[in-house]
Parts: C-alpha cells; sequence; structure tokens
C-alpha cells in the first residue's frame, strides 16, 4: 500500500494470476499511488464463471427483494460517499466537490433502480377463447461492463444499478487508468447482501481484459462507453456470440445561443458546459454556435470567466484538474496547436500550469469553420470552438454538420423556437436552457456515432432484460 495525503484505503497490491501489475497513477502528482491486477482472459473467465455461479440466486430473488438490496447498496455508498469521492479524486484528477457530486449521483442511480426494480412487468396478449398468449422479462443473466476513465464510478453505477434491478449478475471492466473506486465498490455490494457472485471487477488494459469480456460466451449483454474506434472493435468483439451491446462514445455537442437568451447567465453555462471535469465528460457543450448579433459580446464574458478558473490538484477542490494521463493531455494539445493550424483564433490561457500534473487550461477558439477538425471531431478537453450564424436554419445545420449526436443545449427565450429546433434536431438529449439538466429518471444517448442504446429510466431496463413469449392452448370453457 502507498502513502497518500487523503483519507482513502487503497486496494491491496493485487496481481493477475501470472503476478502481473499495473501501476495507478495520480494525475494531479504523476506519483504513482497503487498496483492494480493487469487481468486478461484467464481472469476474465474467472469473474464469469463467478458471475454465473450466482445468476440463479440473482434471477430467483424477488424484485421487491432486490430492490432492497439495491437501496442497502445506496445507503453503503453514501455512507462511504467521502471516502469514494477522494478516491475517484485521487485516481482521476478531479476536483473533489465534483468528485462529490458524482458520488451523491451513483447513489440516485442505485435509489432509482431499487424502486424500478418492482417496475418490470410482461403483457398478456388476447388470442381469443382457448388460447392464453403472454411475455415475461427474464434478466439475460451475466451483463459485462466495460466503464471508461471520466467518470469511473458513476459511469459504472449508471449501466449496474439497472442490470443488477433487472436480476442479472455484474461484470465490470474498469479503465486502466480508473479502477479504484470500481475495486472500492465491491466490499460495499458484498455489505448490502448481494450474493457472492453478483458484482465481479476484472481490472487490467483494454486490449487484454476488455477485449477478452466483450467476446465473451458467458456473457448475455455488454455495456460499453468509451471511444468510437474501441466501440467499434466491441461490437466486432460482440458480434461473435451476438451479444447485444449499449454503446456510449462521446459527441461534439452543441451549445446553440439566440440574441434574445440572457446572455450572463448562458455565458456561464457555456463555460460549465465545456470545462466541466476539464472538458472530459461525453456530453461536453464543446461547441458554441452563436447568433453573429450577440457573438463578440458572449465570446468576451466567456473567455473572462474561463480565465477566471483555477487550475489544481483535484484533492485542493479547484475549478479544474489535470487530463486523466499524459497521453491524454498530449491529444488535448495536439487539439489545441492543430486548431491554430487550421486557422482559429486563440488567445494564450492567462493561468500558468501548475509544476507537475496533466493540466490544460481553458481554450476558446474564434474563427471556427465547419470544415475545421476542431469542430467536427472530439477533443475531451477544456477546449470550445465557437461558430457564428445568422438564421435559425443555419444554427440547426452547424448542429447536425458532425458525425456524432449526443447533447444539445439551446438558449433562447422563445420556446416555439426551442421545440422546433429540438423537433428537428439529430440528437438524443437536448436542453433548453439549461445544460447539464437530468437525472438517473432520464434517459440519455446519442444518434449517429455517439452510439446506440440508451442509459438511464426505465427504458435502461430493456438492455439487461429478454423477453420471453409464452402461448399456450387451453381447453375451452364448457
Ligand atoms: P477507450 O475507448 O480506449 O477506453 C474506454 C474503455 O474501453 C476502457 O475501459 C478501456 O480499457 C476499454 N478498452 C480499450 N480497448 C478495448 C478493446 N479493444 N476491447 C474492449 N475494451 C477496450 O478510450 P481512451 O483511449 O481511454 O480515450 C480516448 C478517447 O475516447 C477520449 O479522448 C474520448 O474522445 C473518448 N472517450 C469517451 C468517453 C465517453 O464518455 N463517451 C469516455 C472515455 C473516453
Amino acid at each position: 500500500m502507498t502513502a497518500t495525503r487523503v483519507p482513502v484505503t487503497l486496494p491491496d497490491v493485487h496481481q493477475a494470476l501470472d503476478g502481473r501489475t499495473l501501476p495507478v497513477e495520480d494525475p494531479s502528482t504523476e506519483l504513482t499511488v497503487a498496483h492494480v491486477a493487469r487481468g486478461g482472459a484467464a481472469e476474465v473467465d474467472r469473474a464469469v464463471a463467478a458471475a454465473r455461479g450466482a445468476t440463479r440466486a440473482m434471477r430467483d430473488t424477488p424484485p421487491l427483494e432486490r430492490g432492497r438490496a439495491l437501496r442497502r447498496l445506496a445507503a453503503e455508498v453514501d455512507a462511504a460517499a467521502e471516502e469514494l469521492a477522494h478516491l475517484e479524486s485521487l485516481d482521476t484528477g478531479k476536483p473533489l466537490s465534483l468528485a462529490r457530486g458524482e458520488v451523491a449521483g451513483c447513489v440516485g442511480y442505485l435509489d432509482y433502480y431499487a424502486g424500478a426494480a418492482t417496475s418490470l412487468q410482461g403483457d398478456t396478449i388476447p388470442l381469443g377463447p382457448g388460447s392464453l398468449a403472454y411475455t415475461v422479462p427474464e434478466p439475460v443473466g451475466v451483463s459485462a461492463h466495460v466503464v471508461p476513465w471520466n467518470a469511473p464510478l458513476s459511469m459504472l453505477c449508471r449501466s449496474v444499478a439497472p442490470a443488477l434491478a433487472a436480476g442479472n449478475c455484474a461484470v465490470v471492466k474498469p479503465a486502466e487508468q480508473t479502477p479504484l473506486t470500481a475495486l472500492r465498490l465491491a466490499g460495499l455490494v458484498e455489505a448490502a447482501g448481494f450474493p457472492s457472485g453478483a458484482y465481479e471487477v476484472v481490472t487490467g488494459l483494454g486490449a487484454e481484459a476488455g477485449a477478452a469480456l466483450a467476446a465473451h460466451a458467458g456473457i448475455g449483454s455488454l455495456t460499453f462507453t468509451g471511444s468510437v474506434a474501441t466501440g467499434r472493435a466491441v461490437l466486432r468483439a460482440a458480434a461473435e456470440h451476438v451479444t447485444p451491446v449499449v454503446t456510449e462514445l462521446g459527441g461534439k455537442s452543441p451549445q446553440i445561443v439566440f440574441a434574445d437568451a440572457e446572455l450572463d447567465d448562458v455565458a456561464r453555462q457555456v463555460v460549465t458546459g465545456f470545462t466541466a471535469n476539464s472538458g472530459q465528460y461525453c456530453d461536453a457543450g464543446s461547441r458554441l454556435l452563436v447568433d453573429r448579433a450577440v457573438a463578440a459580446e458572449l465570446v468576451e464574458r466567456i473567455r473572462a470567466r474561463a480565465g477566471a478558473l483555477t487550475l489544481g490538484a483535484g484533492a485542493d477542490d479547484p475549478d479544474l484538474g489535470p487530463m486523466v494521463s499524459a497521453a491524454h493531455r498530449r491529444r488535448v494539445d495536439d487539439y489545441v496547436a492543430l486548431g491554430r493550424a487550421e486557422g482559429a483564433d486563440a488567445p494564450t490561457p492567462p493561468q500558468p500550469l501548475p509544476a507537475a500534473g496533466h493540466f490544460v487550461a481553458p481554450t476558446v477558439f474564434t474563427g471556427v469553420g465547419p470544415a475545421m477538425r476542431i469542430a467536427r471531431e472530439e477533443i475531451f478537453g477544456p477546449v470550445l470552438a465557437v461558430l457564428e450564424f445568422d438564421t435559425e436554419d443555419q444554427a440547426l445545420d452547424l448542429a447536425d454538420a458532425t458525425d456524432y449526436g449526443l447533447g444539445v443545449g439551446i438558449h433562447t427565450a422563445d420556446v416555439d423556437r426551442a421545440l422546433r429546433i429540438a423537433d428537428r434536431v439529430d440528437a438524443g438529449y437536448v436542453m433548453v436552457n439549461d445544460y447539464f439538466a437530468g437525472g438517473p429518471a432520464v434517459p440519455f444517448g446519442g444518434t449517429k456515432l455517439s452510439g446506440t442504446g440508451r442509459e438511464r429510466g426505465l427504458v435502461a431496463l430493456e438492455s439487461y432484460l429478454t423477453r420471453k413469449t409464452v402461448v399456450v392452448r387451453r381447453a375451452p370453457c364448457t
């Protein structure tokens, strides 16, 4: 165990069956804070077998009892919230306040799906006298979850909570950069009274443990959150056993601002939209589409706000923490250099960068054309591309001018206009005058390269269920 300056219990050094481990880095300090097992196919086999061993116990637990167990898990996570937030902040570099908010969100997912466990229902289909047809929702057995590094525990609870509520066992592969909270959750699942095997974790690299899990014959569903390239790889791997897959693959979400919006409020929301979690959210509002009439004024307010944000180690609770890794920081820095090379304009941000850690200061590009790569590609850092429009139709065309279709923010005093755009835009999640609005009950997901399927809400339960149909010939009534 390695010394740390925050009150967390780091995992004992787990080893893979062949003894291999992976270091875990604090991206705020670049220090190694723990080691975890570098698992691969053998560890995945073992975890899936353990989960399969518990499927009968989970399936046969009455929904009310499953709901109670999820509610106990919510209470366990709530009781451990401060520790989990410190652990998440250490592992990702995210500010403590943000980590606390995400852990509170996890409690929300668990509480919501605790209630949803008893909402599962089938149908009866009238076929006339002498026949009875009905459907039964049944768990898929073992659900697999390949989790990203940007909001590790939150993304995990978002999909594991409905999977457990539907009566499945879950096998989780956290991102190699951020495995700590997934491991810590195992103890809380056990304390909540779930059967052994209901929640299994395999740490390791994506190309090893992740690929082995996605291709495993013993899983009944796969939920993947991450990059498009890896999403394609897991879809191909899952095709081997025709495993159903939910993919959540990111975006290039626009915030559309009309001249009648309240500009100070919009400036605040736009800055939160592209800098929260240092821009490492799939639904980051990384494009600003603004009415030319107010563009200069709004950009000035945005740059002033973004320039006042503090950068620092997650544990010091600044406004912005670092990028998750050196490799990711290089990627974001490369995009900033690319934006300038493409001819867009961004003043050097005023913040000095901390001496250690993978920091990038918030950067606002103007003079961006829709064909530029910084206007089309997901950067996953605190970088905003500003594009201007003159008409509502131009705004809509710009909004749709990427391969993604996840979030859309619309800022206007004209509700009819907002609803017109909401009707016509090609995206999965539209927010009017309130960016990042929503919650566990509200379905979330994208169109185009942003992915397939929906998470959150009752609809997400369907990803962890099959529907069995039973048709019966009955003796006619006499
Ligand atoms: P990634 O897609 O490679 O990793 C996400 C998860 O997939 C991790 O758990 C990883 O171990 C696993 N993985 C990697 N290769 C795999 C494989 N072949 N089979 C199965 N699992 C595999 O993401 P990354 O390389 O860490 O990040 C790159 C970019 O992805 C980011 O810059 C961002 O654009 C995007 N991203 C999006 C989200 C999101 O929330 N949608 C989250 C993280 C990253």
